[in-house]
């Protein structure tokens, strides 16, 4: 493989950091596929190549996350944002009611969107503290008749995350929002409905959404749905009912080989509890310096939330790493401070340097 070029440590919150063994594949390949003599950029999507593609990249996931078989595997477009209407639109019955855990900006979004469509209530709503905690299973407040639970297992934003899901009532469907943290860890898709994620934190680039989708749920969608919306229409085409995005399944399915490679969900957990210890130790080690924004047992391994002693100290923090190329460190506007992506192929010589930045910012600044 050529020497890559200049390459930054990379902590954007999405789109992010992929492995860089997948760039140089893409690039490997990129004006000849599989002796195509075109890419996959130009090929079509109805070849025997690009069959192999979506087809391999279900087989792959499938393997990887040790999906049931009756479990559809959906790539989509729209992002988890259309996901956000499409969930309400074809698993909430006319006149059902569906809950939603809120534990940050993006499950709020998704819950907007159910409101809009039809009936939805709160299970829990944790923006009293800013969204700095899960609510505890005790917490939630149930609806036995719901159609389904909707939570969001990582959230990006506030820096929140599920490490074991909330158990919705006997018969009601759990629905997750795991947009920031698929395949960052092993998880058991059976005490799932539905998981879906935009491919362009943890998976992939832009333009894609997995949908994993329990296949008895189908019945629930109402005939009249406009095709692209229909979970039924799309899953019976294999996610082939129009042109799906073809480069962006093409990525998804190199990272799922990489993750392979690596040892799978085991191992990339393993990688990446060691990378999130790395940075909350240096927050709890600075003496109240650095704080982070989530309590310490709702603290996310993806996305690692904290401030500094004022909005100066975290312009002049930003700015100093960026110049010793670490990029992205900068918080999202509604919440402020700093956030480090530390997602799956962000590599711990990353995260260690970091560390060793933030200890010397602090030297010279606390
Ligand atoms: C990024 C993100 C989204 C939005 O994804 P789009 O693909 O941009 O629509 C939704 N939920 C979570 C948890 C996210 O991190």
């Amino acid at each position: 493989m050529t020497n890559p070029t200049r390459r930054v440590f990379n902590f954007n919150a999405g789109p992010a950091v992929l492995p860089l063994p997948v760039l140089q594949q893409a690039q490997a390949e990129m004006l000849d596929f599989q002796g195509t003599g075109m890419s996959v950029l130009e090929i079509s999507h109805r070849s025997k190549e690009f069959e192999g593609v979506i087809q391999q990249t279900e087989v792959d996931l499938r393997a990887l996350m040790n999906i049931p078989a009756n479990y559809k595997v959906l790539f989509l477009q729209g992002g988890a944002s259309l996901q956000f209407a499409m969930a309400p639109m074809n698993l909430r019955p006319a006149g059902a009611s569906a809950d939603y855990i809120l534990t940050g900006a993006w499950g709020k979004k998704a819950f907007e969107e159910a409101r809009k469509l039809g009936l939805a209530r709160l299970a829990a709503n944790m923006k009293s503290t800013n969204f700095d905690r899960l609510p505890a299973q005790a917490e939630l407040d149930l609806d036995p008749k719901a159609a389904y639970l909707h939570f969001t297992a990582n959230e990006t934003i506030h820096g929140v995350e599920y490490f074991s899901e909330p158990v919705p009532p006997p018969g009601v469907a759990l629905v997750c929002d795991a947009s920031s943290d698929f395949i960052s860890r092993p998880i058991d898709v059976s005490k799932y409905g539905m998981i879906y994620a935009g491919a362009q934190k943890n998976a992939g680039p832009a333009g894609v959404v997995i949908t994993i989708l329990r296949d008895d749920l189908l019945e629930r969608v109402p005939p009249n749905l406009p095709v692209m919306l229909d979970y039924k229409t799309l899953a019976g085409d294999g996610s082939m009912y129009n042109t799906p995005p073809c480069f962006s399944i093409y990525i998804v399915g190199l990272v799922l080989k990489w993750l392979k490679e690596i040892g799978g969900l085991p191992e990339i957990a393993r990688r990446n509890q060691a990378k999130a210890r790395l940075v909350y130790t240096a927050i709890d080690e600075s003496g109240g310096f650095y704080r982070g924004h989530a309590r310490p047992d709702s603290r996310s391994v993806m996305n690692i939330t904290f401030r500094l002693p004022n909005e100066q100290l975290e312009e002049q923090f930003a700015s100093q790493a960026r110049q010793r190329d670490m990029i992205g460190l900068k918080g999202h506007r509604s919440v402020g401070g700093l956030r480090a992506s530390l997602y799956n192929a962000l590599p711990i010589q990353a995260v260690e340097s970091l560390v060793q930045f933030m200890k010397e910012f602090q030297q010279k600044n606390g």
